[in-house]
């Protein structure tokens, strides 16, 4: 039995617990979305408002050399790049996850240009399958999409690329990123992995992994606000192979000679397209400073102690009520866990009247998201309880 009180004992003893107070979070509400939009960290506006007022409104266009414009996709990028085990140089901000799944995929393919099949889960998030169906489409190659059970056989020298993501989206399962790599790596496959919800809510390990791309959200566990810039990891073995597919100017070696001619920028440095938005960037750069102090392993066994706490309670209190979508074996797992109702919608909808917000996914899968920075144990059992409530 799982009391209140080791609620709040698990709350005392958690290394995390003083990271609640840098996000403004509205009191009344118990936030579960964290990993679709995450909250406002307390130094976003005020960071926003200095570019604004002293940057923008002050110095004008000659802010971009001056304040650090034009290097700020760089710099947050090496800040993210610590959180997902890149170096120095190998991760720029830039434009949606899309637009950088686009990138990545089409570098890829070129790459590994006499091979022609791309590959993919059946579950994959929809925007990175349309991404590879219309390159594979373009560059008369075959999007091949299968089960995860037989991902692994499907893993032939006929793939040129594989293109999965670390933690699904739907039931939060964890692809085990070093073992597929291993193999892929083996029958020359290279692999693109999408981060969009494992950056933020535990440790990555590109380069240890030897992955070759990866692409990310970073306005989910990055806290960095609505539409955020996404970030795009090319490893740099494969420097003097990239070929963007979207050659602009911002990712030209020398953007200020106004080149008639396209020479690409070294690197990664080359998927930066158009001029970079610089708010946006610097929202984001709030959210990821956050991460400057923290140890991923505490954020990814608090992530743990969350979800874990979920499924518990949710098996204690309301027993059978529902089917957990989710891995049960938290090592499987990331950092949500979905339930499945056939009532999914109707319940959802209570909840949010009853200022629970977890999010609805048709046709009857109701997903609860854990943002290890700032949710607590005891916000967990206040919303089973509640979820009990309406069940
Ligand atoms: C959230 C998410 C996206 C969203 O892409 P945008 O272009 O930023 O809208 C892409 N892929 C995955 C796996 C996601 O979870």
């Amino acid at each position: 039995m799982i009391t209140e009180h080791d609620c709040i004992k698990l709350d005392q003893n958690d290394p995390l617990l003083s990271f609640k107070d840098q996000f403004d979070i509205p009191k009344n509400i118990l936030y579960f979305d964290g990993n679709s939009l995450g909250a406002l960290p307390k130094t976003t506006l005020a960071n926003m408002q200095n570019v604004i007022t002293n940057q923008w409104g002050a110095n004008l266009i000659n802010s971009w050399f001056n304040d650090g414009w034009l290097e700020l996709p760089k710099i947050v990028g090496n800040k993210i790049a610590k959180l997902v085990g890149a170096e120095e140089n190998e991760v720029v901000v830039a434009d949606s996850t899309s637009i950088n799944l686009f990138k990545a995929i089409y570098s890829a393919v070129k790459i590994n240009s006499d091979r022609n099949v791309i590959l993919t889960t059946n579950n994959i998030f929809p925007t990175d399958k349309y991404m590879a169906k219309t390159i594979a489409d373009n560059l008369s190659k075959t999007l091949i999409t299968v089960n995860d059970d037989v991902l692994l056989e499907s893993l032939n020298e006929k793939v040129a690329v594989l293109l999965l993501t670390h933690v699904d989206h739907l039931s939060s399962k964890i692809n085990d990123m070093q073992n597929i790599n291993q193999i892929a790596c083996k029958k020359g496959i290279l692999t693109i992995w999408d981060l969009s919800h494992s950056v933020g809510a535990m440790k990555v390990e590109l380069k240890k992994h030897n992955a070759d791309f990866a692409v990310g959200c970073t306005y989910k566990f990055l806290n960095g606000g609505p539409g955020a810039p996404s970030f795009i990891f090319a490893n740099n073995k494969h420097n003097n192979k990239l070929q963007t597919p979207l050659p602009g100017w911002f990712g030209h070696k020398k953007p200020f000679d106004f080149d008639p001619n396209y020479y690409p920028a070294g690197g990664a440095s080359q998927y930066l397209c158009g001029t970079s938005g610089i708010l946006g960037l610097t929202a984001l750069d709030s959210g990821v400073s956050l991460f400057k102090n923290v140890d991923l392993d505490h954020v990814r066994s608090k992530s743990v102690s969350l979800t874990s706490l979920f499924v518990n309670l949710i098996n204690q209190v309301c027993a059978n009520k529902f089917e957990i979508f989710s891995p049960i074996n938290s090592h499987e797992r990331g950092s949500h866990v979905s339930l499945r109702h056939e009532r999914a919608k109707e319940i959802t909808d209570n909840l949010v009247k009853k200022s629970v917000i977890p999010d609805f996914r048709p046709p009857n899968i109701i997903r609860f998201g854990f943002a290890p920075l700032y949710m607590s144990h005891i916000d967990v059992w206040k919303a089973v309880m509640i979820i009990n409530e309406i069940i």
